[in-house]
């Protein structure tokens, strides 16, 4: 059984997470969506919620599980039995970054290996990040997430 941990912050879940947990379900077995609670970075979304956005996003993908963890994904993927860390990559900005993590994480566990898989074209341009700034300044973000996630800053949970 070939288990896959894609952890990230998801604040919030955007269409390019909902691409790469889609494809990477045809790939694996099981998929672990493992929300990141970092308690020294602050959140624009509370966990809780990403949480749920994310349940709500993934309903339909029967091998897909969503779990919170806060500390080393090495550790918590040795603690769920899973050799592969899933990373979308959208850029060499990306590639930058995930290089140096997968090299850390490598060093830290070599029975574990990352993963990444291309983001689709039209979502190479979708970020976490913008889609904060364009609900910071009053925009519409339904082009970018999914529809639960667009319900939730129109309406509340
Ligand atoms: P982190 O806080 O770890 O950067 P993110 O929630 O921003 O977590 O992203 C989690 C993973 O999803 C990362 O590997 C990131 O590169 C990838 N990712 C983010 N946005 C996209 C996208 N639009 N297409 C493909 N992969 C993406």
């Amino acid at each position: 059984m070939k288990t896959a941990i894609y952890a990230g912050s998801f604040d919030p879940l955007t269409n390019g997470h909902l691409d790469i947990i889609k494809r990477a379900s045809k790939i694996f077995d099981k998929v672990i969506i493992v929300v990141s609670y970092n308690c020294n970075k602050q959140s624009f979304v509370p966990s809780e919620d990403r949480i749920n956005l994310i349940k709500e996003s993934v309903k339909d993908i029967k091998n897909a599980e969503i779990d919170a963890f806060d500390g080393l994904t090495v550790d918590y993927a040795k603690k769920r039995g899973a050799e592969v860390l899933l990373r979308g990559l959208r850029s060499s900005v990306d590639f930058d970054y995930e290089k140096e993590m997968a090299q850390i994480n490598f060093t830290l566990n070599k029975g574990i290996e990352t993963v990444f898989l291309i983001s689709a074209p039209e979502y190479s341009f979708v970020s976490s990040s913008a889609v904060r700034e364009i609900l910071k300044n009053g925009g519409d973000i339904s082009k970018f997430v999914p529809e639960a996630v667009n319900l939730y800053f129109k309406h509340g949970i």
